[in-house]
This record gives structure tokens, sequence and C-alpha cells, in this order.
């Protein structure tokens, strides 16, 4: 019995001397691993079908240990970022990183609408600004799989951040922002201020759009992008 599976590859593996293993994110299914027999063989009729950056539809049969890839379709190709170097970093290491935090077969909608609407912003957008879409789509999906950052008050007394004035700390154990008081014996946090939790806040509830068109100071951004690198390391652990 076959399956059409609608989505993204995630990752691509090498497998044994001439297959390959697509990590594949689809609408119906979620995650699944994927086996395409002779896939590194030049002339595999199969290729076509194995495009990165692609909205694709697989025509997969069930296998003992992987789905296995009989035919498809590329449904939409986005050119602007297989043509674009540093689109293609972002969006290789991003579908990487995320990868390894999503379990198999659990489908997710808003997951599935975030990656594609991540490729349709950075395939017509300015190179320049790849970097904001790559860290607003990592917040927004660490969110998605559970690890939503507490920034709007203090995760332990409840203090509202707009009252916090610049005695903020980002503490990555708890995955929250917390007060000058309460951030006493927790080594794992980091003091920020309000222009780097403004950041944060912008890219986990703003929309691509927005932020394509968002003037904001470089070095808050910066400070902003650790924060999330090291909180989406955290949870690797
Ligand atoms: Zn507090």
């Amino acid at each position: 019995m076959t399956s059409h599976l609608n989505g993204i590859i995630l990752e691509s593996q090498n497998f044994r001397e001439n297959d390959r293993v697509l990590i594949f994110y689809s609408q119906e299914l979620g995650k699944v691993e994927i086996l395409v027999r002779g896939a590194r063989k030049i002339k595999s009729k199969l290729n076509p079908f194995v495009s990165p950056f692609a909205l694709l539809e697989l025509v997969v049969a069930p296998g003992k240990s992987f789905y296995h890839l009989i035919g498809g379709e590329v449904k939409r190709y986005f050119k602007g970022v297989s043509s674009d170097y540093k689109k293609i970093i972002h969006a290789t290491n991003l579908f990487r990183r995320i990868s390894v935090l999503i379990n198999l077969h659990r489908p997710d909608q808003k997951i599935s609408v975030l990656l594609i609407r991540f490729l349709e912003k950075i395939d017509q957008i300015d190179p320049k600004k790849v970097q904001i879409i790559y860290y607003a789509c990592l917040i927004k999906l660490l969110s998605l799989l559970g690890y939503r950052p507490e920034i709007k008050q203090c995760f332990e007394c409840r203090k509202d951040a707009k009252l916090l004035g610049e005695n903020i700390y980002f503490d990555f154990e708890k995955g929250g922002i917390c007060c000058f008081k309460c951030r006493e014996n927790r080594i794992s946090a980091v003091k920020i201020n309000s222009k780097v939790l403004e950041i944060l806040h912008n890219l986990l509830y703003k929309n691509f759009d927005y932020l394509e068109n968002w003037h904001f100071d470089e070095k808050s951004f910066l400070a902003a992008q650790n924060i999330i690198k090291k909180f989406y390391r955290w949870h690797l652990k």
C-alpha cells in the first residue's frame, strides 16, 4: 500500500553504498525517514524528487525500517533559496537543527505551515535579511515543540517584564526571564537588557512580513541571537 506525503526535506544522509535516507517533514505523518534506493547513482530516476528547498509530494511504500520512495512530484521549487549561498546555509542549518528535536510520526499542522512560510519568505527576501527570519523561525519552532521561553514576566515572582527596567536576566535552565531578586543563586542566568528582550519578543511573536521590514539595533540583535543559540543548545542535552 502506498501513501502520498506532502512536505519538505529536513535532511538527507548517505546510506549504504548507493542509497540515501531522507528525513522528511510531511503534513500527513510529521517527520518520517524515507529510503531512496540508488539515490547516489547519477542516473537514478528518483533523484528529481529528492530536491532540497522544495515542496514535494512523495509516493512512498512502507518498508521494514524506513518508508521507501517510489515516485513523486515537485509541487513548488524555491529557486531563490537554492541560488543564493547565504540562503542555502541558513535553510540547511535551520532544518538540521530542528530535525534533531522533532520526534518521528507526530504530525503538527503549525510546524508544517511554519516551515513552508520560512522557505517562501527567504525565497524572495534580500539575502541581508535572511538571518532575522532564520532566528525568528528557530525560536518559533522551539516554541511549537514545547520550549516556548517565558519572556513576558519573571518566571519566578511573575513580575511583568515592563516593570523590570534594565534588571532583566535570561535563565537557560528555566527557559525564561527573571528579575534581579529571583536571579539569585541561578547560575544559568545571564544579564540582558530591555532592547534585547524587545528583540526576543518580536522574533517570537511577530510574523515574517513584519520582521522583514523591521529596523533594530545590531548590537542588541547579536545579543538576542546568542541567547537563542544557547537556548537551543540547552535543549539538546
Ligand atoms: Zn522575580
